[in-house]
């Protein structure tokens, strides 16, 4: 799993007045540019519920940017108190400068920055799997944000990036997972060490294919299930699709091509998990 380079802190309260202070420059950096945030090994998700998600599901939190707003919030009040027990610095800041951290007229009055989780594909292991998702070179972060969100809500066990795949911690998609990014295990993983969980996949691997001859609502679905996904523009790369055993696909009427990469994955999603999910 990846961790931070950054230094541990030990818990604190700063106030930061002004707009130039380091640290709120270190904090837009991480929101805005991808290479920082890998360097880092930190990443900034905005919002008391993502904060409480994060500190309740154990991730690590770095700093705890609160707003005028949250000074007598209870809840905001709770997490920053648990948040600087386990070594973050909470820094309170005014309106003006929350703006300008997140870029945002109206921004959210509690910005948090944690630590990455990404663990190597090839370290899991299957039998431990509901349903695991595979997604091949993933582009659009609003869509892996709404999988990895979907992902949460079926009880599936993990999202795998498989290639060079936009980055599931900036904000964009941080934000479109509205939480579940904290209690979805995400993996990443080169063609070939899909191909190789694959070999060793102990129950159903199915892919999504355009071309695919097997209705998506017939295969008896064994668990653990491999759900592998194409990219958004060029589909599956061949040799993925050439190593699944079951290429399925979601029927269509009238003029569309294709569905959405995240509607296709939650459709697929909904019929592999049906049995598992009742009101
Ligand atoms: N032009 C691309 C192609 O030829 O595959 C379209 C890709 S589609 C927007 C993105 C992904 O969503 C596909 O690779 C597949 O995984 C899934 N998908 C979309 N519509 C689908 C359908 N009707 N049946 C099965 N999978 C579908």
């Amino acid at each position: 799993m990846t961790s931070s380079n950054a230094p541990r802190r030990t818990g604190a309260v700063k106030q930061i007045t002004s707009h130039s202070n380091p640290l709120i420059k270190e904090i837009k950096g991480l929101l805005t540019q991808r290479k920082h945030r890998t360097q880092a090994g930190l990443f900034v998700a905005e919002g008391l519920k993502l904060a409480t998600d994060a500190l309740e599901a154990g991730w690590d939190v770095h700093y705890l940017a609160l707003g005028p707003d949250m000074r007598d919030n209870p809840v905001a009040q709770k997490a920053a108190a648990t948040a600087k027990a386990r070594g973050a610095l909470i820094l309170e800041v005014n309106t003006a400068i929350l703006s300008a951290m997140t870029r945002k007229d109206n921004p959210q009055m509690v910005v948090g920055v944690y630590e990455q989780r990404i663990s190597d594909l090839r370290n899991l292991d299957p039998h431990a799997q509901t349903v695991l998702v595979a997604l091949d070179r993933v582009r659009d972060p609003g869509n892996l944000g709404t999988i990895i969100r979907t992902v949460d809500a079926v009880g599936a066990s993990g999202v795998v990036l498989v290639g060079d795949c936009t980055d599931p911690f900036a904000v964009e998609t941080v934000r479109a997972t509205m939480g579940s990014l904290f209690h979805v295990p995400l993996y990443k993983a080169t063609r070939q060490d899909l191909k190789d969980l694959i070999v060793r996949w102990p129950g159903t691997v199915a892919a999504t294919h355009l071309k695919g001859s097997v209705d998506y609502r017939t295969p008896d679905y064994t668990e653990p299930t491999l759900l592998v996904m194409g990219n958004e523009q060029q589909g599956l790369e061949q040799d993925l699709a050439d190593a699944c055993k079951t290429l399925i696909r979601i029927p269509q009427v009238g003029q569309a091509d294709s569905l959405n990469l995240a509607v296709a994955t939650g459709i697929s999603l909904y019929e592999i998990r049906r049995k598992h999910l009742a009101l």
